[in-house]
This record gives C-alpha cells, structure tokens and sequence, in this order.
C-alpha cells in the first residue's frame, strides 16, 4: 500500500487543478471551433424565392450565397464555414472527376443560358427526398442539391463528399450532353438510359449502394432475391414505391457491374474517357444507340442480349475467402507463439507465481537468460509481422478512395513505436531477472488491441 503523505497530497491538488484547467481550456476552444448553439433560423420574409434548383425543389434561399472558382453554394441557412468548406470539397471532387473521365471544362461544358458556374444547394434545414425515399444528394442540369455540412440530419463529411462525386459525374454527363436525363422527353432516342448515367456515377465514385457483385455466386444470390432483371433494360427511372429496395440492392449495382465491365481490361477494356466521349457525342445531337456502339464498340442492343452470358464468362463463380483464411492463420500463429513464450516465462520464474509472496533466484540463470532472448526475439518478430500486416489491410482496403489512409499509417507508427518502447523497456529493466518477462507479451497484446480498436473506430463509425 502506498500511504497518502501531504506531499502527495499537495501534488494531488496541483494535478487536479490542471486536468481542470485542461477541461475548461477544452470546452472554450470547442465553443470557439463551432460546438456553441446554432444560429437563428433565417428569417422567411428575408429569403429569396428562387434559384436554378427550383424545378426540383421549390426551396428559397437567404440571399447569401458563396462563390469559388466553378461553384455558388445557395443555402437556407448553413454557416459560412460550412459552405466554405462544401465548396472545397465540390472543386477537389470536380477535379477527380474531370481528370478521370479526360474533359476540358473550359471547351466541352455546355451551362444552361443562365449559369456559368455549377449551382449547389447546401439543406440545412429541408428534408432531401423523392416519393417517400430519403437521398443523400441529387443532381440537376447544372447543379447539386445536398445537406450541408452543419445540417440537422446527421452526417460526416466522407457522406457528403461521396454522395457529391456521384452527383458531379452526372452533372458533368449534364454539361458534356448540354441537357438533363430528365429534360428529354421518355423515348427520344437523344435520351440517356439511366442504366448508363448510374452505372458510370457509381463505377466512378465505387458505389454509393455497395458496390457491384463481383462473382457470379452474388449475381444469382441477387437474382434469385430480386428476379432475373436485365439491367440494361433499365433506360427510364422507376417509381421508388414500385421498386422498393430493388432500387439500391439491385438496380444501382448490377448497372454499375454493367459499366465496370465495359472498363475493366478483362470486360471491353474502354476507360472513363471513352463514357465522356459518348455524353459529348449526344451533346452534338447523336442518339445514346449510336454513340454507344461508336465509342464502346458494342452496340446497346447487342450488350442488353449478351449481358447475362458475358457476365458468365466475365465473373468468377466465387472468391476464394483469401482474406478470412489468412486472417485466422496469421492470428492462430501469433497466439500460439505468444502462448509459448508466456508459458516459458511462468516457468522460468515461478516466484510470481507464488502466494506467498516468497522471491527466489531463477532456477538457472543461464536458461533465464536464453528464455528472454528468446521471448524478446520472438516479441519483436511478431511485432513487425503484426505492423506489416495492418499496413497491407490499410493498403488493400475496400475504403472507399475519398477516405484517407493517413490515420491507419499513423496508428501503425504509434504501435510500433509503443511496442519498440515497451521491448526497449524490458531489456533495459533486464526483465527477466526482474520476474517481469511475462509482462511483455500481455503489454505487446494491449497495445496491438488497442491500435485495431482504434483503426475500427476511425473506419467503421
Ligand atoms: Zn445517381
């Protein structure tokens, strides 16, 4: 037991005070960032009752909209820094876009008379949805209809941005075509299918609703749920109440798949350059059926009769569960070496296994010393295997591009640096003549926990 002396006491006051002086530092800095009360909602005799979005939502704005480069950002209220920061992302997303698909804004975009720059509508305060179906952006002509960034509906700036590039891929068909999906009448051959628009946006972006199935065993599993539907055949949008959840767990993926192959070296092998030459085709007045067939060397018809067959020889049946496999050898392996040295470490001194309390020497020092040599080496072993194996699944994640990768190097780094201090640590104490050796790996588990749990948190939120 340690006794309470007015030493410590006194330094127990001096350390209370400053963890207090820390929280209330804490608290004002927040305020100051932005966590304080909300301002006012504007006033509605002071809004402005119109806007390019008005077709699609009849919503008014207050009258203070932001400008970049390529963008206004209107809004019903949101903060100057939340659409600041929203017109950031919008241009860093138009640029990925622009770039992927090989288009010169300045001499292929075709705005509506009344626009030279790209219209968003930041909701703060308005609901996004479609017959009952919320969305998490929408596109029109010139212009993105979104939540803004401090809006009541809850959601993370990755949402945002993602459902943004998804958007801005149509609003870039948009601008390459001069017109909208939904402005050319169903059955003007000059129409595009939104097989076509949907596909390329979620190809594109990675797929907003899961992404594509990537094996034939996940195309039945879809069609044995949702019918056998040509998503080809898919040129008109569907009433949501009609399709149901067909609408995100079917239709968006397989026509992202459809698209993805037409790209993929193994499909058709087109790049994102020959979609942006089909929209800039049908901007000078071409039919999709013909555009289609001049640039992706298929014609629209023939894909839609062929679809499910090249999909047999496109897809692998399954995949082999490589990752889950690995996993689990890779775990099986660390947890019996490390099983094996704990186990050497409660043989080789047992004076902490003792109730009594009794120290006695090792039972041979020359075997102790070779045990933590050899503990320390299997130790350090595992702990850069265990590194290498983080930086390879931060790597290879199925994270979405807009995510950074940099908070998974970082608390790779910090894990090793945690680990090298705790190893360092060990054999400057001499550890085993210490009787600590077993700390080791209990320490060097707590650590690769707590790295993984923290990866988790900043991922899977
Ligand atoms: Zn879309």
């Amino acid at each position: 037991m340690v006794e309470v002396t007015p030493v410590m006491n006194r330094r127990l006051i001096v350390v209370a005070a400053m963890a207090l002086a820390v929280v209330v530092m804490g608290v004002a800095v927040m305020s100051v960032v932005g966590f304080g009360s909300p301002p006012e909602r504007p006033d509605p005799a002071q809004m402005i009752d119109s806007g390019s979005w008005y077709r699609k939502f009849p919503w008014p704005h207050d009258g203070h909209p932001y400008e970049t480069e390529h963008f206004v950002v209107y809004s019903d209220g949101a903060s100057l820094n939340a659409r600041q920061q929203l017109a950031a992302i919008a241009e860093e997303v138009l640029v990925e876009v622009v770039d992927e698909m090989g288009v010169d804004p300045a001499t292929m975009f075709r705005y509506p008379a009344s626009q030279d720059k790209i219209d968003i509508y930041a909701s703060r305060y308005h609901v996004l949805e479609v017959g009952g179906l919320s969305l998490g952006a929408t596109a029109y002509y010139a212009g993105i209809i979104v939540p803004s960034l401090d809006s009541d509906v809850v959601r993370t700036d990755e949402g945002v941005r993602f459902d943004l590039k998804h958007e801005m891929v149509h609003v870039v068909e948009a601008l390459l075509k001069g017109n909208f999906v939904g402005d050319i009448p169903v059955g003007d051959p000059r129409r595009m299918p939104v097989w076509f628009s949907e596909g390329t946006a979620d190809a594109l972006t990675g797929g907003a609703t899961g992404g594509a199935p990537r094996t034939l065993d996940k195309v039945n599993a879809l069609i044995a749920k949702y019918g056998r539907i040509n998503p080809i055949a898919w040129r008109v949008d569907l009433p949501p109440s009609e399709v149901g959840d067909a609408y995100a767990k079917y239709y968006y993926p397989m026509a992202q798949l459809a698209v993805e192959y037409l790209l993929d070296a193994d499909g058709l092998g087109r790049s994102p350059h020959d979609l942006a030459a089909v929209m800039l085709d049908m901007g000078s007045g071409a039919s999709f059926a013909s555009a289609f067939e001049a640039h992706i060397g298929l014609s629209e018809s023939e894909y839609e009769a062929q679809f499910f067959t090249r999909m047999d020889a496109y897809l692998p049946q399954s995949e082999f569960p490589r990752k889950t496999v690995g996993v689990a050898l890779g775990s099986l392996l660390a947890a019996s070496l490390l099983g094996c040295s704990l186990l050497w470490g409660f043989r080789h001194w047992p004076a902490v296994a003792t109730t009594t309390g009794a120290v006695s020497e090792p039972t041979s020092g020359r075997r102790g010393r070779r045990g933590f040599v050899l503990e320390i080496a299997v130790s350090a072993v595992l702990t850069v295997g265990f590194a290498a194996l983080l930086l390879h699944l931060i790597v290879f994640a199925d994270l979405p591009s807009y995510m950074s990768r940099a908070p998974g190097y970082s608390a790779t780094a910090a894990y090793l640096v945690v680990a090298g201090a705790i190893l360092l640590w060990s054999v400057r104490r001499w550890a085993y003549q210490q009787r600590a050796a077993w700390l080791i790996p209990l320490l060097l588990i707590a650590d690769a926990v707590l790295t993984v749990t923290i990866l988790h948190e900043t991922w899977h939120r």
